[in-house]
């Protein structure tokens, strides 16, 4: 069995991960180090959760024991899409790197630039960065990037996801092309295999796990529910509550930010200790939560894909799916959350009468059938007719189709969850009044009209637009609501009686 030792990495670095209690290293470390070691490129595929981090971090380290860093020239670089990874990484340089003197710069939004500047004009030995924050370090004229030897390029795909290739190919023009280039990808979609053609030469090829698996000691699991948020968010309390005793920790993915947010609140309101991650958070809060999470001092932590994507949090008992991935490989990855480093884990996923496509997708990926905890969609009790119809009758059955579903649940969604009438729908009530003896139309009909897009498959700005590039780097969201967009007030939608 290959031992560190047989790797050929130095001794300030074996020493390093001795102390930090690994023997063996994984299959992609025991792939990768030595031909890093000896300057190769590397074209990696492989999963987080699966070591990849140390496989390109220690021999990094034992290739920068020669020489030093001059101000600001960056001996090597690493690139992340996300705050969280790149801080993850650095994490990685500070255990590992316990026995060396190295200076490393994590650049990344949300932090000051000044702070960064300082770091940089001491010289920086490496620097891991987000592709936007670099560029922004590089117009301004502080960086020179001719001395990086090597290029660290990680977690590929969920650039390629996130709209940052241009960003990656133009820093990769600042760089010498005699430089050492390790490329590290979960999936090779053909844009990640043209990239990786640019970029590499004649690299060593290491695959250690298929992006199609999942982890075998991951029990998989299907909750049928109602479609609305609120049914869907009652459904998930359930089964939270039914599997509670089981549960260390849990992260509960959304599709959208803006779930994230309603989720994390209704959880809160409901007593559960949660917190929330999404890209529009700051980096203050980002931490924090990430850190309670890791403590556990926080149980839930709702998440969107981009802001959970390849966090290393080593031990979490289950994964909730609020939502069906649009993307069938990010179930793998938000599954890949739990079970790691052959641990025991579970994984729930909402499933609606709308996910048959997705989850068809995710099935024909992974290759396998997901049970149904407690009967299919099929076995969900029926839904109240006699609300469905009151609130039909209200609007005189005239209205039909997408807007008449939206009456629905806003007329309905209030009353299940608290038993009896709210003040929204005192609010309707008398709006009908008024505005049927005022003789106005309902306001605001054209917002409703709107057919609902797919946004996460487009790219969210123009591929030459670097300013809103910036803007949008960390979007897991769709655009920007028109009026109301889909929070349009209940006494708005009311129909009102005309003569
Ligand atoms: P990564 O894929 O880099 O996110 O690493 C996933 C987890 O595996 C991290 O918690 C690492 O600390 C841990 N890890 C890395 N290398 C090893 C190893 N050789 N043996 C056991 N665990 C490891």
């Amino acid at each position: 069995m290959t031992t560190f030792e047989d790797l050929g990495l130095s001794q300030k670095v074996l020493s390093a991960v001795t102390d930090s209690g690994y023997t063996i290293p994984t299959p992609i470390q025991a792939g990768a180090i030595p031909f890093a070691l000896q300057r190769r490129d590397i074209l990696g595929i492989a999963q987080t959760g699966t070591g990849k981090t140390a496989s390109f971090v220690l021999p990094m380290l034992t290739l920068l024991e020669k020489g030093r860093a001059r101000a600001r020239m960056p001996r090597t670089l690493i690139l992340e899409p996300t705050r969280e990874l790149a801080a993850q990484v650095a994490e990685n340089f500070e255990k590992y790197g316990k026995n060396h003197k190295l200076n490393v710069a994590l650049l990344i939004g949300g932090v000051s630039f000044d702070d960064q500047d300082r770091k940089l004009e001491r010289g920086a030995d490496v620097l891991i960065c987000t592709p936007g924050r670099l560029l922004d370090h590089c117009e301004r004229g502080k960086l020179l990037m001719t001395g990086v030897e090597i290029l660290v390029i990680d977690e590929a795909d969920r650039m390629l996801d996130m709209g940052f290739i241009p960003d990656i190919e133009r820093i990769a023009k600042m760089i010498p092309f005699t430089r050492q280039t390790l490329f590290f990808s979960a999936t090779m979609p053909p844009e990640i295999q043209k990239l990786a053609d640019t970029f590499l030469q004649n690299p060593e090829r290491i695959e250690v796990a298929k992006p199609s698996s999942t982890a075998k000691t991951v029990t998989q699991r299907l909750v049928a529910s109602h479609s609305q948020d609120w049914e869907k968010r009652a459904t998930l309390r359930n089964i939270i509550r039914e599997v509670e005793a089981d549960i260390k920790n849990g992260i509960i993915f959304c599709n959208r930010k803006k779930d994230v947010a309603d989720l994390f609140r209704s959880m809160e309101r409901h007593g559960f200790s949660v917190g929330a991650l999404h890209g529009d958070m700051d980096q203050r809060s980002r931490t924090t939560t990430l850190h309670n999470f890791k403590e556990n001092n926080l149980k839930f932590l709702v998440a969107s894909d981009v802001a959970a994507r390849g966090l290393d949090i080593p031990d979490v008992s289950h994964v909730f799916n609020f939502d069906v991935p649009i993307h069938a490989e990010d179930y793998v990855h938000r599954i890949g959350r739990t079970g790691r480093a052959g641990r025991s884990g579970a994984a729930f996923m909402l499933i609606t009468k709308r996910d048959a496509k997705h989850l068809d997708a995710i099935k024909k990926l992974i290759n396998e059938e997901i049970e149904w905890h407690g009967g299919d969609l099929s076995a969900l009790p029926e839904r109240e007719e006699s609300e469905d119809r009151k609130s039909s009758d209200r609007r005189g059955g005239r209205d039909k189709g997408r807007g008449r579903d939206r009456d629905r649940d806003r007329s309905k969604a209030p009353r299940d969850v608290a038993g009896h009438k709210t003040d929204i729908e005192k609010a309707d009530k008398s709006a009908v009044i008024d505005m049927a003896s005022k003789k106005v139309e309902p306001p605001m009909a054209k917002t409703n009209q709107a057919p609902k897009r797919d946004y996460r498959d487009e790219r969210p700005y123009p591929a030459n637009d670097d300013h809103r590039r910036r803007r949008y780097q960390d979007r897991d969201d769709g655009p920007t609501p028109v009026g109301f967009g889909d929070d349009i007030p209940a006494f708005m939608m009311v129909s009102a009686a005309i003569k």
